[in-house]
């Protein structure tokens, strides 16, 4: 089995390569252009034979030689302070990359997996959010770049699957977490535990008390793999229903660092959700899945990484910050 990975240096896509080599696939081919990944995510898997790393922006086309048995469609900026820094590379590996990783799968007969995001559902008036649910998105507010170039994706799938016949799967994944995560990614689990650890104030945004749903990453790529190989078109929803605040969270992360940071607010970013609960009920009838991996224990794994990986860049509060306890 061959497979290719668009974003495969990424936080997620590193893990799916990892998993694809130790589930037997013979060869896959990590496709990315180090936006928001790195070699580093990878440099474990470079000894093995069935690897390859292809530094390259998808925009501009996807080329692989011989058979493909699947392409697993990752790359995109996912932070949100990364795709405000970049929403014209957001939109264009949204809609160009997407078109080109269709074009492949479609020559190659391959199944193709894209991984579009809880983020086409927006500012939910729907809780918890089941696949059925439309979304309620700003489509000119800052998150549009991302969420738009997400929604287009789906679609360009989607009609790829019914005018070429495409074997598609469309996933909305849910805040996912782990290691590998950049402390300096501005995402909410590296952010806290990057800030426990070197003792600086914890930020939340808000009152803190908006809601996410945190999946830990071996279950998310548990999921995708299990899509990978099932004849499911989607969109399924995968992320864990356990729904925490943000000031919880940010008093957990606390509690498992035993550090002493004061917790502090900053302003809420414009358009911010304020829920976020994904109904699973199809991905367990259809797939079997569900996450396994407790919070606490998945926040305990992170937690352990990034003691053992050096953070360079720590989220500092900005002076703006209000201490809230
Ligand atoms: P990430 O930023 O760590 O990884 C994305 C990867 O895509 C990076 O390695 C980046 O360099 C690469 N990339 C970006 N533009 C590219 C281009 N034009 N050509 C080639 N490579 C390019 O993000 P992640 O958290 O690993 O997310 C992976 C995918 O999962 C994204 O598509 C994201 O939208 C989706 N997703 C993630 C989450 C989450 O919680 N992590 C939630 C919902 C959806």
């Amino acid at each position: 089995m061959r497979a290719l990975v668009t974003g495969g240096a990424g936080f997620i896509g590193s893990h799916v390569c990892e998993r694809l080599l130790q589930s037997g696939y013979g060869e896959v081919i990590c496709v990315d252009n180090f936006l928001t990944g790195s070699p580093e995510n990878v440099a474990h898997l470079a000894g093995h034979s069935g690897f390859r790393l292809i530094e390259h922006d998808v925009i501009h086309g996807i080329d692989a030689d011989g058979p493909l048995d699947v392409v697993l469609h990752l790359a995109s900026p996912a932070s949100p302070a990364d795709y405000l820094r970049h929403p014209l590379e957001t939109l264009r590996v949204g809609s160009e990359g997407t078109r080109h990783a269709l074009e492949l799968a479609t020559t190659h007969g391959a199944r193709f997996v894209f991984a579009s995001t809880s983020e086409t559902y927006g500012d939910p008036h729907v809780h918890p959010q089941p696949e059925s649910y439309w979304g309620h998105v700003n489509p000119v507010g800052p998150r549009s770049c991302y969420d738009e170039a997400k929604r287009y994706a789906e679609a360009i799938t989607m009609a790829y699957r019914r005018s070429r016949g495409t074997d598609t799967a469309i996933v909305r994944i849910f805040n996912t977490f782990g290691p590998r995560m950049r402390p300096g990614d501005g995402r909410v689990v590296p952010t806290l535990i990057s800030q426990a650890l070197a003792g600086v104030p914890l930020t939340v945004t808000g009152d803190g008390t908006q809601t996410r749903s945190l999946c830990y990453v071996d279950d998310l790529v548990d999921g995708l793999l299990r899509i990978v190989r099932s004849p499911l078109t989607g969109p399924v929803n995968l992320g864990n229903p356990l729904e925490v605040s943000m000031h919880e969270l940010a008093r957990w992360i606390r509690r498992l660092t035993g550090s002493t940071s004061p917790i502090v607010s900053l302003p809420l970013p414009v358009d911010d959700p304020k829920r976020r609960q994904p109904d699973i009920s199809l991905a367990e009838s259809e797939l079997g899945w569900a996450p396994r991996t407790t919070v606490e224990d998945g926040l305990l794994q992170t937690i352990q990484w990034f003691t053992d990986t050096p953070c360079p860049r720590v989220l500092a509060p900005a002076a703006a910050a209000t201490t809230t306890e």
